[in-house]
């Protein structure tokens, strides 16, 4: 018999009509054979709720009672669910992560799962229940609970669907696909029907908000089976017409015939650009600049260094926009007076435009059609960065949709 998780996100869950519509879905694949395991989030706005009420007592509140907190979200979600199945005669159980248990290590608020217990389940599943099982959460070696950082069911279905072997993971969302760009930008950005898994990695940490990036990784990691799909269609559709809708997530390269060069236009607006003017151009300069901010544990993107001109360089490099001010502090006390540098300058009014494709690994001539489309719309690059499928640009803040546009059209991804 063949297993299937089924993954919803807080708009699907988002109110008890939708929650309804989500049982008939699910007994609609139950009642067609499938073993059904399902990973609901909290209730669109709920986690905001929950961790608000927190903030309105203390901005620097303990992480481990954020995570009693925010964990609860998604534990109404799941006995909503069952409750709603069992009203239309659908057996079902609902567990929290602890009770499975989903375990994970101690770094609340951005755990990570290390193990699934898949005892319990699996007799639900054999006596012919649904097991719902909380997104999001897990329980660490000391019995706290832990949450997986936001936007964490994705990590929390893919893993449930490896801990079990399920023949595929659908993560059922509010868009019904994974799109060439966004369409809010780009109205004629057109859904794939597949996109390889390290495409998928890229575009997820190159800013788009369709899967939690760490739930790719696990996919890729476990090799799970995974297709993005919408929730909000009729529950009562044709199961194989669903089943094939969406966008799934592929391991084999150029398994189909001709393969578009490049698969998508991703963009990014929460950077920012930090720039040492003026340091001596010697060994160990970018390690006494960027060692301390390493070790205020702020995570670094982007970075170039320019020419030297006599015997002076400048070094920029991006951050993540809120870490800029940190960053900031951390360069101005500890490295300025250190390595002398002439100025530290910090920049929010940029963002990062990326083509995503594996068909570049095969292609030449990618970054300079891109440059060249830039460069036509007048925008200036400030930063570059490649790796084997994929260009970033760091470019003014302003010129982000243009050039969102302009190469989405350049790219040939409308057809
Ligand atoms: N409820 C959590 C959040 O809002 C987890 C999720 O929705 O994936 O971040
Ligand atoms: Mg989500």
């Amino acid at each position: 018999m063949s297993l299937i998780v089924h993954k919803y996100g807080g708009t699907s869950m988002g109110s008890i009509e939708r929650i309804k519509n989500v049982a008939r879905r699910i007994a609609k694949w139950q009642k067609a054979g499938y073993q059904v395991v399902v990973v609901p989030s909290a209730m669109s706005g709920e986690t905001n709720r929950l961790l608000g009420l927190a903030r309105e007592i203390s901005d620097r509140a303990d992480p481990r009672e954020l995570d009693q907190i925010a964990s609860t979200g998604e534990q109404v979600s799941v006995g909503l669910l069952a409750i709603a199945l069992q009203a239309i005669g659908v057996k079902a159980k609902s567990y929290t992560g602890w009770q499975v248990p989903v375990t994970t290590n101690s770094a609340y608020t951005k755990a990570r799962i290390e193990s699934i217990d898949d005892a319990r389940v699996r007799r639900d599943l054999a006596e012919g229940a649904v097991v719902v099982i909380t997104g999001f959460q897990g329980i660490d070696a000391h019995q706290n609970i832990t949450t997986l950082g936001r936007g964490g069911s994705d990590t929390s279905a893919v893993a449930v669907a490896a801990a079990l072997k399920a023949d595929e993971c659908l993560i059922y969302t509010d868009v019904d696909g994974v799109y060439t760009t966004d369409p809010r930008i780009v109205p004629e950005a057109k859904r794939l029907e597949k996109v390889t898994f390290e495409e998928m990695l890229e575009m997820a940490s190159l800013g788009s908000k369709v899967l939690q990036i760490r739930s790719v990784e696990f996919a890729g990691k476990y090799k799970v089976k995974t297709r993005v799909l919408s929730s909000l269609t009729d529950p009562e559709m044709p199961l194989a017409e669903e089943a094939a809708s969406g966008t799934l997530i592929t391991y084999e390269e150029d398994e189909t015939m001709e393969q578009a060069v490049i698969s998508g236009i991703a963009f990014n607006r929460d950077e920012a650009k930090i720039t040492v003017a003026g340091v001596p151009d010697r060994p160990g300069i970018a390690y006494k600049i960027l060692g301390p901010v390493a070790e205020a544990n702020i995570d670094v993107d982007m970075i170039i260094q320019n020419v030297s001109h006599d015997g002076q360089t400048d070094f920029s490099f991006t951050v993540h926009r809120n870490e800029l001010d940190k960053a900031l502090d951390v360069l101005k006390s500890k490295v300025q007076g250190e390595i002398q540098a002439k100025a530290i300058t910090g920049a929010k009014d940029i963002c990062k435009v990326s083509v995503v494709g594996i068909g570049m690994r095969s292609h030449v001539g990618i970054a300079s059609q891109m440059f060249e489309t830039l460069a036509k719309e007048g925008i200036n690059i400030q930063m570059i960065s490649t790796s084997e499928i994929k260009i970033s640009v760091v470019i003014d803040d302003k010129y982000m949709e243009l050039a969102v546009r302009a190469l989405h059209k350049a790219f040939g991804l409308e057809s």
